[in-house]
């Protein structure tokens, strides 16, 4: 057993009542102390808190692989096209999806960013713990007030749908989609109502350049995209982390997603203005974005949890994977072993979310008070054999599919490895529509698809033609 905040217990027990856990400690000790509890003896497995998904957007896994050879701007411009295809019934199918993957890979817990309630019926549905924040876009000034009011709609009609594991909090998209007025009343409406913050920040070389000097693929082509290219575009002549800072939308509640652009000195404002970070190394590798600084966010003492963002960038939703990523890369970039172990690698994937999101206490780690949510890796595998350090056996072995059981307050919602409350099949199903939809599209035209050049994805314009 991995208790987080707790060294590794051998043969661990955890004493669970309602949906809270209330004790934990050698299973011998915990049996005694409860004597007329049912017993569930998980086996050889590895018991640990369940992971805390710091970004996702789980209303896009029927996107996963359409563009996976785009660099991020060209991405982010072809998503335009693609997400605007799909009818909420459909979005609601995908969410179903990905909310499915969550549980059977051990997350109980996503930070969830999402345009519509899609996510959030799907979170429900499946038992799920999290936050969704509904995502805001606008940089016409003109119409603040306009969007501020459908912010508001949005927001009452998400709390009033959102289910008791979940909260609502607002997600100013990005500093390219969203303009420093719209971040101020965002903030604004966030402090007065007590709400939590998301933004993706530092993300890409082109969001710095939009930034900075005003040019680039943000300031042309996506704006088009958008239909924002009549308004003014102001070269800032700083780094987004600067930019926010100086409409002083950073605070405590805020998790700045990304930060892979980043110098020393916004990493010093992160840390002075306790900002929380989501990091998602995998989508930020794919997309070609670069690799964030960890070293010096957890140096400077900045708050860093793990996420893996969506499956149209990162396919999947394997937190094993991620963390395994995260520690690989970060030796790598900094050729140094010390950088990053194992355990710190739980920690941030567990508590160190928890903790990015304002939820560390009540979820993160096992400990009594705690909610009961958590998860058993079953490592009587060989691919583990011979086991002797369970942090080295899930950091560097296990993958989604090792995940025996998911439970969420006590209840379980994976169980032996099947769902208890899901119909799989169907979701699937229904799934795959949705993606025959997404595939159609893409063939229709108008999409950019980076992997053109290999033939087997091929848009509808003639060989050789450029698109869009
Ligand atoms: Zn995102």
């Amino acid at each position: 057993m991995l208790p987080v905040a707790a060294p590794v217990l051998a043969d661990g027990g955890l004493a669970v009542s309602g949906e809270r856990i209330i004790g934990v400690g050698p299973a011998p000790d915990i049996t005694a102390a409860h004597p007329r509890a049912r017993v569930v003896d998980l086996g050889r497995s590895v018991i640990m808190p369940g992971f805390v998904n710091c970004h996702s957007h789980i209303e896009y896994t029927s996107f996963r692989g359409i563009l996976d050879d785009s660099e991020f701007g060209d991405w982010i411009i072809s998503l335009v096209d693609v997400k605007a295809s799909l009818t909420p019934e459909e979005y609601l199918a995908s969410a179903k999806l990905g909310a499915l993957e969550a549980i059977s890979s051990g997350i109980t817990t996503i930070a969830d960013t999402s345009y519509g309630a899609a996510s959030l019926q799907a979170a429900a549905e499946a038992g799920l713990r999290g936050r969704l924040y509904l995502e805001v876009f606008g940089v016409d000034d003109k119409r603040l007030d306009e969007t501020m009011s459908d912010v508001e709609r949005r927001l009452a009609e998400a709390q009033a749908a959102a289910p008791p594991r979940f909260d609502v909090g607002l997600a100013p998209h990005a500093p390219y989609t969203v303009s420093s007025r719209l971040y101020q009343a965002i903030s604004g409406l966030a402090r007065e109502r007590g709400l939590k913050v998301m933004s993706h920040v530092a993300e890409s070389k082109e969001e710095l350049t939009y930034i900075r000097s005003g040019s680039g693929k943000f300031a042309h082509d996506y704006r088009e995209k958008m239909g924002w290219e009549r308004m003014l575009v102001q070269p800032f002549g700083v780094s987004p982390i600067k930019y926010l800072q100086q409409w002083d939308v950073f605070d405590p509640d805020f998790l700045a997603v990304h930060c892979v652009q980043v110098s020393r000195d916004d990493v010093r404002i992160l840390k002075a203005k306790d900002v929380a970070v989501a990091h998602c190394p995998k989508s930020n590798a794919k997309l070609g974005c670069g690799v964030m600084p960890l070293a010096d966010l957890l140096h400077e003492g900045v708050r860093v949890g793990l996420g893996t963002d969506s499956p149209a960038s990162s396919n999947i939703m394997d937190m094993f994977d991620e963390m395994r990523t995260m520690l690989f890369l970060h030796r790598a970039v900094e050729r140094d072993v010390t950088v990053l172990d194992a355990p710190k690698c739980v920690r941030i994937a567990t508590l160190g979310g928890a903790e990015a999101l304002g939820m560390q206490d009540d979820i993160g780690s096992l400990e009594p008070g705690k909610f009961a949510d958590f998860i058993a890796v079953d490592v009587s595998k060989s691919h583990f054999a011979p086991i002797d350090e369970p942090y080295s056996a899930l950091v560097y072995g296990a993958n989604q599919d090792d995940v025996l059981i998911t439970v969420v307050g006590g209840d379980a919602l994976f169980h032996e490895r099947a769902y208890t409350g899901l119909d799989a099949e169907a979701i699937r199903r229904a799934a795959v529509g949705v993606r025959q939809k997404l595939r159609d599209r893409v063939r229709a035209g108008g999409v950019l698809v980076g992997a053109a050049e290999s033939g087997w994805w091929q848009t509808a314009g003639a060989p050789g033609e450029e698109t869009p």
